[in-house]
């Protein structure tokens, strides 16, 4: 997924811009985009995030950007903010989502007549996709509407003109948004880790589907949410960051939750458990503090410089950065049983040629896995996702299983199920441990704290709303 933030300030923004943004680092990899607007013009910086970080690209450029009001974005795909002149006036825009129908969409808008500017290999730019359906509605809530009902997947977005930030948060809020008060200052953001260390306090949770304006009066409701809510569960698994909270759930407090359901679920006889940084290891401290087993670092993360391994679109890069990032420590881990806590098994052949390997060469007796989420079925279609089907560690278990790529899945859904169980062996197998269980998803759900209907579960059960 990508990272949006934006400011209202009564003076110049561009520092808290700058850090505000940067906050959001770890959720893309590929593109940065600041923008302020100074009462008469836009100034906008773009920089490709892939060779180097947000904060080394954008340190000088930012001391130069004028206004006290602004849009940032980490980008997981494309270039932003796009600054757009309309009938409504100029503005910036940028989006987190995934639009599933881009292309179909495009190729309507050219038959009207209309151009794109940005476009790589064919391909149309999402945000600018978005800001060219939002100018065909009557006024610029209108035009919000109209792309809601247009597209399928999602999308969040942050709008900048001469009256301030309008946000809208996607109608079955897979995305989440917030709001900080500093006084009669505001910022909105994808993550609300942008702002404790800012002085911004949590104001409010953009519901799903409503659009607010923020602007130096304060905040205006400018259309109410759709009552729906599908907010991405993954969020508080692995992708969000730690200090975040998304629908006042923080999650720190989910992933500790996790890792008490895995143990609780658990008799196995462990010297220690340790978690696979950075995620892994709150699930093993959820885990030691129900077990009582020692909680301890069998791997450290050697953090500077490194991206998440799971956020570069490609294979080579996401493999070279699970190979250097993690370091065993073998004189914790020889000869002993340790139960090791990992948010996820996606493909599993990072966590096996990169994380396990090391851990048996470092001397470890028995690996326990203990997986703080079911089994990922379906690659995400609400967000951009690395993953294709056949790729899923579970989905190439059914196929050997099966002896061919099976279309429907569901036998294989259920927990307690004997497919369920095979599935889960073949996995163990292949990652070569001495014992895997995967967090079940009732408990999963339970640890976030909404009602079933109320998170998007489509990665385990592919359902949609
Ligand atoms: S499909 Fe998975 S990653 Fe995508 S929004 Fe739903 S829970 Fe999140």
């Amino acid at each position: 997924m990508s990272g949006i933030f934006g400011i209202v300030a009564k003076s110049n923004c561009s520092h808290d811009l700058f850090y505000g943004t940067d906050y959001h680092s770890h959720l893309g990899t590929e593109f940065a985009g600041l923008v302020t607007w100074d009462g008469a013009e836009f100034n906008r910086k773009i920089h490709d995030i892939r060779g180097s970080q947000f904060k080394a690209k954008f340190y000088e450029d930012y001391k130069n950007l004028k206004g006290s009001s602004g849009l940032g974005v980490i980008s997981a795909k494309e270039e932003q903010p796009i600054l757009v002149h309309s009938k409504f006036g100029p503005f910036a825009i940028v989006t987190n989502g995934f639009v599933d129908n881009a292309r179909q969409l495009a190729a309507q808008l050219y038959k009207e007549g209309q151009s794109f500017s940005e476009v790589t290999d064919g391909t149309v730019n999402l945000t600018e996709l978005v800001a060219k359906l939002i100018i065909q509605g009557e006024n610029i809530i209108d035009g919000i509407e109209r792309m809601f009902s247009k597209i399928k997947g999602s999308c969040s977005l942050l709008l900048l003109n001469k009256e301030g930030i309008y946000a809208a948060r996607d109608r079955y809020g897979y995305s989440p948004l917030a709001v900080g008060e500093r006084g009669r200052e505001w910022a909105v953001a994808t993550e609300t880790t942008a702002f404790s260390n800012l002085g911004f306090k949590i104001k409010k949770f953009v519901s799903s589907g409503e659009i607010i304006l923020i602007s130096e009066n304060g905040l205006k409701p400018k259309h109410k949410g759709t009552g729906v809510n599908q907010i991405c569960s993954f969020l508080w698994i692995y992708t969000g960051f730690p200090a975040s909270s998304y629908e006042g759930i923080p999650v720190e407090v989910v992933r500790e939750r996790c890792g008490k359901f895995l143990a609780k679920n658990d008799n196995v006889k462990a010297d220690m458990v340790g978690g696979i940084p950075d995620s892994g290891t709150t699930h093993a401290i959820g885990y030691a503090m129900e077990s009582g087993v020692p909680f301890r670092r069998p791997l450290v993360k050697y953090t500077p410089g490194f991206d998440r391994s799971y956020t570069p679109p490609s294979q080579e890069t996401r493999d070279l950065i699970a190979k250097m990032k993690l370091i065993p420590i073998p004189e914790i881990i020889q000869g002993k049983r340790i139960v090791v806590c990992d948010d996820s098994i996606v493909r599993g052949t990072q966590l096996k040629n990169f994380t396990i390997s090391k851990l048996v060469e470092g001397g470890v007796k028995e690996i326990h896995l203990r997986i703080a989420c079911p089994p990922l079925m379906f690659p995400c279609k609400f967000n951009y996702s690395t993953r294709s089907i056949h790729e899923l560690a579970a989905r190439r278990a059914i196929k050997a299983i099966e002896g061919k790529d099976l279309g429907d899945v569901s036998a294989y859904l259920d927990e307690g199920s004997q497919k369920h169980k095979k599935m889960v062996e073949w996995i163990t197998k292949e990652l070569r441990v001495a014992s895997l269980k995967y967090l079940k998803l009732d408990d999963m759900v339970k640890a976030i704290g909404l009602s079933k209907d109320d998170v998007c579960q489509y990665c385990w059960n592919g359902r949609e709303p």
